[in-house]
């Protein structure tokens, strides 16, 4: 890693990107994009890049696991070798298996898992390159991935963190911003039935600016919402172009 810059927001207020205090990084979504899975998404978040992919409902492996009135969620977010400038080890570290975790738990309340009891329904994270906020990029990226899938949803799932660098609370901290800076609070939302579904808190902040740094998440989650949104409708306008060339020829 670079030496610590002197300041993370110059005078101007603007960050080491150039990026304005409450200023999402640039937000690219898809889905449908690995034929073989039921569902999934790719997601790139500044200079994040994560895939997702959404297995099942199937059968439940090992078996006894599987619960008679409810679907089983199972979660495994990876980062891969390369995702990190210097190699990350492959196998799973505690930090990937907390993070399956927070995943898991922030994507179940939005799923109707009672429509299938005795199976199981897998949702794998594929983090190919990361810089900061990958537990919320992969919220939205599994969210999707699912919504693609067909599995019945109350409600999608959308993440976004905010923090602070310097004295400033600033929203949706890249890798160095995390890393040097003094908070970050990672939030993720249900934005239709406006619940939360994770709230952490990594570093010290008054009430004031944890109050703030909520809010802001949360409005970078609404922005996200609507890409979300934007990026289901286009694989359907996709599809139906396919099939009207098709029927051209
Ligand atoms: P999040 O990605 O949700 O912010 P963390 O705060 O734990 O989760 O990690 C912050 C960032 O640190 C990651 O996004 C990634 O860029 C970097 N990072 C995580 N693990 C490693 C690792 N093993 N080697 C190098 N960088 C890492």
């Amino acid at each position: 890693m670079n030496d610590k810059p002197e300041k993370l927001i110059d005078k101007k207020g603007l960050r080491l990107d150039g990026r304005k205090a409450d200023e999402l990084r640039p937000i690219k979504l898809e889905v449908g994009i690995i034929p073989n899975a039921d569902g999934s998404a790719y997601v790139e978040h500044g200079k994040n890049k994560i895939l997702a992919a959404v297995y099942g409902p199937r059968e439940v492996h090992p078996k006894h696991l599987a619960l008679q009135d409810r679907a089983v969620l199972k979660c495994r977010y990876h980062m891969a070798p390369f995702s990190v400038q210097e190699r990350k080890s492959p196998a799973p570290s505690r930090r990937e298996v907390e993070l399956s975790k927070v995943i898991r738990e922030s994507l179940e309340p939005a799923i109707f898992m009672e429509y299938y009891p005795r199976t199981m329904i897998d949702v794998f994270v594929e983090v190919l390159q990361a810089d900061g906020g990958t537990r919320c990029a992969s919220i939205t990226a599994a969210a999707l991935a699912l919504a693609d899938s067909g599995i019945p949803m109350k409600d999608i799932v959308v993440a976004c963190a905010a923090g602070k660098v310097d004295d400033t609370v600033v929203l949706d901290l890249m890798d160095a911003e995390d890393k040097l800076g003094a908070a970050d609070v990672p939030v993720a939302l249900m934005p239709n039935q406006n619940a939360v579904t994770l709230l952490q808190m990594d570093g010290i902040l008054t009430q004031e600016e944890f109050e703030k740094a909520v809010n802001m998440a949360l409005e970078g989650c609404r922005q996200i919402y609507s890409m979300q949104k934007e990026a289901l409708k286009k694989k359907y306008v996709n599809i139906s172009e396919e099939i009207k060339e098709e029927a051209e020829e």
